[in-house]
């Protein structure tokens, strides 16, 4: 890399510690132990300083796990790092947080580092629902820890909800977001429930404990979209809604960076950056990077994460340099999540490839079922599109 390589500008850690593990959850993370998280805050530093010198984040985003599981001391020495590496001041820097874990002194520890956005892991508003997840957090944790992140000065604040989880029904769904849209949050994340391999609930379905009602998720998706419109948020991704309006006093350096993009005001920027294609580094167990055409994958065992950055070096499992071509092929898949699709002219900034010329048929293939829609300047999915966006964007790997 030559001084005028210009520095990554986005970066994710991904911390591996949950109070105990919830029945759907897949995601690398293991119930916290005292003496492994020290010794876990201690090798991410170390990572933190070999990436640095290529670093200039405009967003982080610290998820996992349960970042907030971290106590107010092993917080202040990744930030005191990050100050020192001159790794803050980022336009964006979320941290995942639990509501069972916040507390007044550790959102103002965040705040005062610039942390300006948190996404708390709310899932449901229903207390029976929140046990048979497994969730450690009660509806009222969810309401009290809102209150203390506003008290802090968060101004940008997302809510992730579930849907199709079993027991729910569209009365109980519709509940949730009624109280959550009166939140007033300036995010809203919205998932299905996935079955996963070797999680709890995935055994409770192969056992037959319960059935999935496939009509039922799809009526509660459309409630979600309907909901959300309604209280004022524009859907931008398949589960991803924000708002427009601007609550922050001085959005200046927004507003002279707002991209071409029809996305809302509060969108996730760093999530933005994936779906389009965007450098960023990966950093902590199991974390995946891609940087300048390389994709990477940290070793997704905490003990051996800390084994190798303790001698020095990065804890990388394995790495991979993707074709031009290809990373084209994966990029389109990603930016077709989006409800702004693909203006072809973002796609070949993004990849220098054209979407016209590689991907003709494929857009014609989906335009043909009602799935996507096309004109001179950009393609898109529908709303019915972006239900199966999953199964459309495999069109379009190379
Ligand atoms: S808190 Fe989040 S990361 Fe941790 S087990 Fe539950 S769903 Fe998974």
């Amino acid at each position: 890399m030559d001084s005028n390589t210009p520095r990554v500008a986005s970066l994710y850690v991904h911390v591996p510690f949950c109070a105990q593990k919830c029945g759907y959850c897949a995601f690398y993370s293991e119930a916290s132990s005292g003496e492994l998280i020290s010794r876990f805050v201690n090798a991410l530093v170390r990572e933190l300083e070999i990436v640095a010198h290529d670093l200039k984040p405009k967003t982080i985003f610290f998820g996992g796990g349960t970042p907030s599981i971290l106590n107010l001391r092993q917080w202040e020495q990744i930030l005191r790092a990050m100050e020192k590496l001159e790794l803050l001041g980022a336009e964006e820097f979320t941290v995942e947080c639990n509501p069972a874990t916040v507390s007044a002194d550790k959102a103002k520890l965040l705040r005062d580092f610039g942390v300006n956005r948190i996404s708390m892991g709310v899932q449901s508003l229903d207390e029976k629902l929140l046990e048979r997840l497994g969730r450690i957090h009660s509806r009222e944790q969810v309401f009290k820890s809102f209150d203390i992140l506003r008290a802090s000065g968060f101004e940008n604040l997302n809510l992730d909800l579930m849907f199709a989880i079993p027991g729910q029904t569209m009365e109980i769904w519709r509940a949730t977001l009624n109280e959550a849209m009166a939140m007033q949050s300036e995010h809203l994340s919205s998932y299905e429930v996935i079955y996963e391999d070797d999680t709890p609930l995935y055994e409770q379905l192969k056992a037959g404990e319960f059935s999935v009602d496939e009509n039922l998720a799809c009526e509660m998706y459309d409630q979600l979209i309907s909901h959300a419109a309604s209280a004022g948020f524009q859907q931008y991704e398949i589960a991803n809604f924000a708002r427009n309006k601007s609550k922050i006093q001085n959005p200046k350096s927004r507003v002279e960076e707002a991209p071409t993009l029809d996305i809302p005001f509060f969108a996730c920027k760093h999530n933005v950056n994936y779906w389009r294609g965007g450098s960023f580094y990966g950093l902590g167990p199991s974390a995946t990077g891609y940087v300048r055409g390389v994709r990477t994958k940290n070793w997704a065992n905490t003990q051996l994460y800390c084994e190798q950055l303790e001698k020095g070096r990065r804890a990388i499992e394995s790495s991979e340099e993707l074709t031009p071509l290809r990373r084209a092929g994966e990029i389109a898949a990603f930016g077709l999540r989006m409800n702004a699709g693909w203006p072809f002219s973002d796609f070949k900034r993004a990849t220098d490839f054209d979407l016209r010329n590689g991907w003709s048929q494929e857009m014609d293939q989906l335009a043909g079922r009602g799935w996507a829609w096309r004109d001179d300047d950009k393609f898109q999915l529908t709303r019915e599109g972006l239900r199966f966006a999953d199964s459309a964007a495999e069109l379009f790997l190379r």
